[in-house]
């Protein structure tokens, strides 16, 4: 939708920086800064992480905006299922006790600081503690084939209840490789590093390079674009957080109400975070959190306040967007 002054003037009136606490430390962050803005249909999330290039920081703000201030399909949905998530971690328990009860537990492999035999470990620690879960596991793309091949075999051997493997490897020409050979173990991949921009879903149905894509609201730009190219795609979707608030969480909440999709969303790590801007958090309760805008709680705000520095270099960068 067009940036209009008017809506330019509102973002710019409204724009709250915040800088707020992990519980442990995820995606190599200890705290995660964001920036919410207010429009008629209510608030939502600025939050492309501060590596990202302004190109796509643009697209997460169209994203915004339309929540903000556009047109979204609506839906009666109340609740939608998530997954817990489970970090590189020594403390499994402390770590899930957060995501309350679950049925479906995505764990984070082959980060570099860990070995195979850690990633193991921790599987059969879940195991251990919450036999009844599913289990995802995301490798980022930090696998080569080979690797996740023994992965797959040690996993199908021990009848490891797998949902699927998260981007196990890096590039499409390897996922398509990987599917075709995991067929033998019965096993599904989902890309999710593979489908960041708004052309990827769709390349990668055509190269056949996963059964199931992880797509996140805010880099596809918006609702209504994440339908269209879910309907063009034409696989089964996850939706995923990009680490937000509880603001940001209800749009992706709201576009996996629209989608139905028949796995769990990605949309419980609101949990991950020590702090929120709000006193109803869109936190798991029994594997669901419920589909509704967020306000934000003035009281909750004055721990997150981000530092003048910060608050300068995200209003800079709101502005270079907006343009
Ligand atoms: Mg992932």
């Amino acid at each position: 939708m067009e940036i209009t002054p008017e809506i330019r003037e509102q973002i710019l009136g409204t724009a709250k920086v915040l800088s707020i606490p992990m519980r442990t430390k995820f995606r190599g962050l200890t705290t995660r800064e964001v920036l919410l803005f207010e429009g008629p249909n209510g608030w939502a999330e600025w939050s492309p992480f501060t590596e990202y290039e302004d190109e796509e920081a643009s697209i997460w703000l169209k994203a915004a905006i339309e929540w903000a201030f556009g047109d979204i399909p609506k839906t009666d949905v109340k609740t939608i299922k998530v997954n817990a998530t489970l970090p590189a971690v020594k403390d499994v328990r402390k770590t899930l006790e957060p995501f309350g009860k679950f049925e479906v537990v995505k764990i984070k492999v082959a980060e570099p600081s860990q070995t195979l035999q850690d990633d193991l470990d921790r599987i059969h620690q879940v195991r251990e503690h919450y036999p009844d879960a599913r289990i995802r596991l995301d490798a980022n793309g930090n696998w080569d084939i080979e690797t996740a091949l023994k992965i797959a075999k040690t996993i199908y051997q021990e009848n490891v209840p797998l949902e699927y493997l998260e981007q196990p490897v890096r590039t499409i020409a390897e996922m398509a490789e990987l599917k075709l050979k995991l067929q033998e173990f019965n096993i599904k991949i989902a890309a999710d590093e593979s489908v960041r921009k708004v052309s990827d879903p769709l390349a990668v149905a055509q190269a056949n390079a996963a059964d199931i894509l992880v797509l996140k609201v805010a880099p596809l730009g918006g609702i209504n674009n994440a339908l269209a190219i879910t309907k063009d795609a034409g696989l089964p979707v996850v939706v995923s957080s990009a680490l937000e608030t509880s603001v940001g969480i209800s749009m992706g909440a709201h576009l996996a109400a629209l989608l139905g999709s028949e796995y769990a969303s990605g949309l419980g790590t609101a949990a991950l975070l020590a702090e929120d801007v709000t006193d109803t958090p869109l936190i798991p309760v029994d594997g669901d959190i419920r589909i509704s805008r967020v306000d934000l709680d003035s009281t909750r705000l004055e721990d997150i306040e981000a530092t003048k520095r910060e608050v300068d270099w995200w209003f800079e960068r709101l502005r270079r967007s907006l343009k």
